[in-house]
């Protein structure tokens, strides 16, 4: 075999700490059976702190507000409503605004975001929450049911999408989302006409992109169009980033360059297959020249989470010339963001018992999961990550003794398609029945956003862990509220 082609996860130290307390792991998934979630609440608070500092480095103020899809745990939402940092959620859905009531955030607190639906609306506005409309339409269904059931003035953003820049090429990307700037004059003359119902704070975007440059063309167009809503005498105070700040899932650039490469040498025929079925993330040959794009996240991207918004906030706005920030600043304007994925970043893991090692007709090794791969969603979400494995008990540390090798991770599901990775995934040796992988990092997205009951398999139980004392300790999701845990009290 070539060299091993590991993609070693990045951890930091409360990840690893959790994925080296192997009997602990162990004890959780023999209770609690496989695949099996596990959450950090404390690791959140510490990530929105980070987010914090960036806003305090520029001098900004503003709200973080977790987007809540990105999990739908209890632990970590509860654990945040408690944080003395103080932090807002995002609600894309009726289900989140109740759980996020639930967990003891404050109406001011949540902004309700994404389609909506009449009881979505009304469970908003009667209870305070502000709401980010997504166009016209909207907005005047929300004015009608504010009126209509006599609820209190509803804070409104406005989320605006299609920005182009005076002078610049550069356009940002389209979106099934948002209102189109070309359009704002009709949505702003329905805000004046709904003044007597909806407090207009601001406007946004959220672009699913991880192009800054980008990013600043739509954070200077609402600059922009806040300055020509001042002008009409409206009031807005509020530019809201919407989310999209990134995880950094690998922990070594050079091992991502290399497995790129080789990929790509793997579907021109260059060297032996990578991937199951020759699949090619998106790369294909034709005739010998390479066609089509990678369509895998950036998995080693080093400005990502608060470094990115750090480094969109220091960014020339493309038109004004001054740094983004400093526009902000200039016309004392909040900064809102809506970080998911980087806010769960490292907040957990997924953990999936190997079931069996066999030899397929062509020789690879097939190692199957009690799992399938939408319990294990890093590879819908393109994120290409190894696993640790974290062996049976009674067994000596698996790198100490094993030779790398090259596995397939094949599902629970009676599925010709059920794989948790179409790549060769290496390993440091080869794992064996009863070994536990740990897919760390999958809280964002990847823990429980497809889980479904597929063939009546169990969705994945999820528990929140934390650390006392030196000692792991651990209770069902649903079970941890940031007050009394048995005997500990957790310092928010
Ligand atoms: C999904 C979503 C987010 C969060 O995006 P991430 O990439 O997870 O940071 C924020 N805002 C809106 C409106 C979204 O739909």
């Amino acid at each position: 075999m070539d060299l091993p082609l590991y993609l070693e996860p990045r951890l930091e130290p409360r990840l690893a700490s959790l994925l080296g307390a192997t009997g602990f792991l162990r004890t959780l998934a023999s209770g609690l059976g496989s695949p099996l979630n596990v959450v950090l609440p404390d690791q959140i608070v510490e990530n929105l702190a980070r987010f914090r500092a960036v806003y305090r480095k520029h001098r900004l103020s503003g709200e973080v507000f977790f987007a809540h899809k990105a999990n739908r745990s209890s632990a970590l939402v509860r654990r945040l409503a408690a944080s003395r940092d103080g932090t807002g959620i995002d609600v894309a859905s009726l289900g989140e605004v109740q759980h996020a009531l639930g967990a003891g955030f404050a109406p001011a607190q949540i902004m309700a975001t994404g389609p909506k639906n009449p009881e979505f609306l009304w469970l908003a506005a009667r209870s305070g929450a502000a709401v980010n409309v997504d166009g016209r339409g909207e907005l005047d269904d929300l004015a009608a049911v504010v009126r209509r059931y006599g609820l209190p003035r509803v804070r409104v953003l406005l989320r605006l999408s299609s920005f182009s820049s005076p002078g610049v090429r550069q356009l940002t990307r389209q979106s099934r989302f948002g209102t189109p700037v070309s359009e704002l004059d009709a949505l702003l003359k329905a805000v004046e006409r709904h003044q007597d119902v909806v407090d207009f704070t601001g406007v946004g975007y959220h672009l699913d992109t991880t192009s800054i440059a980008e990013k600043a063309v739509a954070l200077e167009g609402c600059v922009l169009v806040m300055n020509e809503c001042r002008s009409r005498g409206l009031e807005p105070r509020v530019i809201d980033a919407g989310g999209g700040f990134g995880v950094n899932y690998l922990a070594d650039g050079g091992q991502w360059d290399r497995y790129t490469t080789e990929l790509t040498q793997a579907v021109m025929g260059n060297r032996e297959a990578l991937t199951w079925g020759r699949h090619g993330y998106g790369l294909r040959c034709e005739a010998g020249t390479l066609r089509g794009g990678l369509g895998l996240y950036p998995a080693h991207r080093p400005v990502a989470g608060e470094r990115y918004l750090d480094a969109l906030l220091s960014h020339p706005a493309p038109s004004l010339g001054r740094t983004l920030a400093a526009s902000l600043l200039e016309s004392l304007y909040d900064l809102y963001t809506e970080p998911g994925r980087a806010l769960v970043d490292q907040c957990g893991l997924t953990l999936a018992r190997v079931l069996e090692v066999r030899r397929t007709e062509a020789g690879d090794r097939m190692v199957r999961l009690e799992a399938n791969a939408d319990d294990i969603g890093l590879e819908e979400h393109g994120v290409l990550m190894d696993p640790v494995v974290v062996p049976r008990a009674g067994t000596r540390d698996p790198a100490a003794d094993g030779e790398p090798v090259g596995v397939y991770l094949a599902g629970n599901l009676c599925l010709e398609s059920d794989l948790i990775t179409r790549r060769m995934v290496f390993l440091p040796c080869l794992p064996q029945p009863g070994d536990l992988l740990g897919f760390p990092n999958t809280a964002g997205y990847c823990m429980d956003f497809s889980a479904d009951q597929a063939q009546h398999q169990p969705v994945a139980r999820k528990v929140a862990a934390w650390q006392e004392e030196g000692a792991w300790r651990w209770c069902l999701d649903e079970q941890y509220w940031p007050v009394i845990q048995g005997e500990g009290i957790h310092e928010a």
